[in-house]
């Protein structure tokens, strides 16, 4: 890596610092990853990873800090490409962000905020004002998606699965996730985990043309679950989640070989 920019969005950060140091160390450790504070703005834990010049139009994101595998992987494509960033929610290594305010403590998935009826899902308020969690958590969201995706035309997120998990046979006709599908291709050289979830015709074919397992979601009937594929469907930006097993470097590395083919093709 050429550079690594951490960014926050906290305005006041260094004062925020020199607030925590001051705190008793058991209060201090009930935040993970977010400052503990009784400011009303809260900001995702966002770390910035470049291999060279950013792409001014595509964004690629990995948002669960406990998927090892899929940070390591985007981090090793955009080595070889010697371009891009990678933006990273980082925040003590679990898949759920947990906040400590003085007003509340609440803690949520990280790709289920971005729309409201997500954020009504996810949120497990433990003390405090809910109203006021809710209310930050939507402007902390909103502040994200506002500051790094608004303005992508493809964002590409990556994601890790367990063996015991989800896989591209969910979304088959019949599937727990089949309402979330509109079109499937099924490789049979390819482990069923290890699949691309798309919004656009244009991703699906491409991908499913060149043998990986491909779901295009369905946009008008998916379950809004306030996911980044969601709000991406909403605002008719190009989205592919590149999904793989836990452990799968291998086969996660093709995958993003084929979007670094994929982004040449249509972008670059
Ligand atoms: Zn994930």
């Amino acid at each position: 890596m050429k550079k690594k920019i951490t960014l926050y969005l906290y305005p006041y950060i260094a004062l925020l610092l020199v607030f925590v140091s001051t705190l008793p160390a058991d209060a201090a450790t009930l935040a993970s990853g977010i400052p503990v504070s009784d400011s009303p703005i809260m900001a995702l834990p966002v770390t910035q990873t470049c291999a060279g010049t950013p792409w001014k139009n595509i964004v690629w994101v990995h948002l669960h800090d406990n998927e090892e595998t899929a940070r390591q992987t985007a981090l090793q494509a955009l080595n070889q490409i010697q371009q891009g960033c990678l933006l990273d929610l980082r925040h003590g290594g679990s898949r759920e962000i947990k906040v400590q305010n003085y007003q509340v403590s609440y803690q949520f998935d990280p790709n289920r905020i971005f729309t409201s009826m997500g954020r009504k899902t996810t949120l497990k308020c433990h003390q405090g004002s809910c109203a006021f969690a809710l209310e930050q958590l939507g402007q902390a969201a909103a502040n994200f998606l506002n500051q790094y995706l608004i303005h992508a035309q493809l964002i590409v997120a990556v994601h890790n699965n367990h063996l015991d998990g989800l896989s591209v046979r969910n979304y088959r006709a019949g599937g727990t996730m089949a309402p979330a599908m509109s079109q499937i291709a099924i490789s049979s050289d390819s482990n069923p985990h290890d699949f691309f979830y798309v919004t656009t015709q244009q991703a699906f074919n491409f991908l499913a043309s060149r043998n990986f397992n491909v779901v295009l979601q369905n946009n008008q009937q998916v379950h809004d679950d306030g996911s980044l594929s969601v709000w991406a469907a909403q605002q008719h930006i190009d989205y592919i989640n590149v999904e793989a097993g836990i452990e799968h470097s291998a086969a996660q590395l093709a995958m993003l070989a084929a979007v670094w083919a994929y982004m040449q093709e249509y972008y670059i």
